[in-house]
């Protein structure tokens, strides 16, 4: 029997725990808030048999219309970050539950560089490490040193070190090869307080030209540059209702590459592109949106593309998921008859 510290709720509507606020009820919702409550909220779905889903921010999801029909354990695991040093270096361990964005600015005013550039992303840290999150240059993979998380494999509580975590480029084990084993609890971040903001990123660069700016005002810039872009979340602004960029920017072989150039009558070097290993090239989504006449500010009923990003889905006010995917559909049944081109979606979808 759960304890008596967690309750579990009933038919939760989801839509106001994702950013999109899109999605029908969950059946059980438990919002847990220590590792005992997490083991209790897991007992509670074995017992009945039914799956269960691990909720952050909701800030890289889409839950359907139809909502979840188990038990959605909102991880909020939060209390105090604990520091250490270990030689010249310092480490943060960070309950899961706790806000990324509030968690970089706290490091930030210290004066500690290394997540500075990922200022103004929603969501929890718990949800980071999963899609190793990453802007401007930087991604978590740089300074996670170890995840806590519960493995549901063998019910106990493991610490996995950065390479058990198998990061690369939007991916780690936790949403690859071992989705849904493991729901994180902590994380521990490492840092070397004699690190100063090193900027690859053509908008930092040109925002602070030859001056070597201090974290904190890399923290602040981000957010700004963000901000123009429709990247951050602010509420009121109808931009804000999305999921951040709905598709990744696809990799394809050089001759799918030539043939979006003839397609649209340019010459390869033309195009938006980026070598991607193994001869193969990625491609920006957000330029193969434009091209097929999705662009800034395309409406479809109650769900539309965000005035200032073009790779951004948004409810446009009560848009339900079936509205949303709709013009998903759209978008990609049109890149691929231009382009053949099969766009991924990026978020998480539930339901
Ligand atoms: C406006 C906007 C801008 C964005 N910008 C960026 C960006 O610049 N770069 C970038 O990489 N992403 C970006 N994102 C995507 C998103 O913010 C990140 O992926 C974020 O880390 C997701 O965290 P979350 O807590 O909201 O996770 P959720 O959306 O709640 O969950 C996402 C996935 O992670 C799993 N998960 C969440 N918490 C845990 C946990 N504790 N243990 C195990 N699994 C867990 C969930 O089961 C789900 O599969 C953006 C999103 C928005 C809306």
């Amino acid at each position: 029997m759960p304890d008596a510290s967690l309750q579990i709720q009933q038919n939760i509507s989801l839509a106001p725990f994702t950013t999109l606020r899109i999605g029908g009820p969950a059946r059980y919702f438990a919002e847990v808030r220590t590792e005992d409550d997490l083991l209790d909220a897991i007992a509670f779905a074995r017992k009945r048999s039914i799956p269960i889903f691990v909720l952050g921010g909701g800030s890289n999801l889409v839950v359907s219309d139809a909502g979840f029909d188990g038990l959605v354990i909102h991880v909020a695991v939060r209390g105090s970050i604990t520091s250490a040093h270990q030689s010249s270096l310092v480490e943060y361990t960070v309950p899961s539950g706790l806000d990324w964005n509030s968690f970089v600015h706290s490091v930030c005013e210290q004066g500690v560089s290394g997540i500075e550039c990922l200022a103004g992303i929603p969501g929890t840290v718990g949800g980071t490490p999963v899609q190793n999150v990453g802007a401007y240059g930087q991604e978590v993979a740089e300074t996670v040193s170890s995840i806590r998380a519960l493995d549901l494999e063998t019910t106990t509580f493991v610490t996995l070190d950065n390479a058990a975590c198998g990061f690369a480029y939007r991916r780690s084990i936790f949403n690859t090869t071992h989705r849904g084993r493991y729901i994180v609890t902590a994380v521990t971040f490492r840092f070397d307080p004699a690190r100063v903001p090193q900027l690859t990123y053509a908008d930092l660069t040109r925002y602070f030209g030859q001056s070597q700016p201090t974290p904190l005002e890399v923290y602040h810039a981000v957010r700004e540059i963000r901000h123009k872009k429709g990247m951050l979340i602010v509420e009121g602004e109808p931009d804000s209702r999305s999921a951040g960029s709905f598709f990744k920017n696809p990799v394809v072989s050089p001759e799918i590459f030539h043939h979006v150039a003839s397609a649209v009558g340019l010459p390869a070097d033309q195009i938006p592109h980026w070598p991607a290993g193994g001869g193969r090239v990625k491609l920006a989504a957000a330029w193969l949106l434009e091209r097929a006449g999705f662009v800034k500010g395309f409406v479809m009923g109650n769900a539309g593309i965000s005035s200032r990003h073009t790779l951004a889905l948004i409810n446009r006010g009560n848009a339900s998921a079936s509205d949303l995917f709709l013009l998903r559909d759209a978008i990609q049944s049109k890149v691929k008859a231009l382009f053949s081109i099969d766009l991924e979606q990026e978020p998480v979808q539930l339901g």
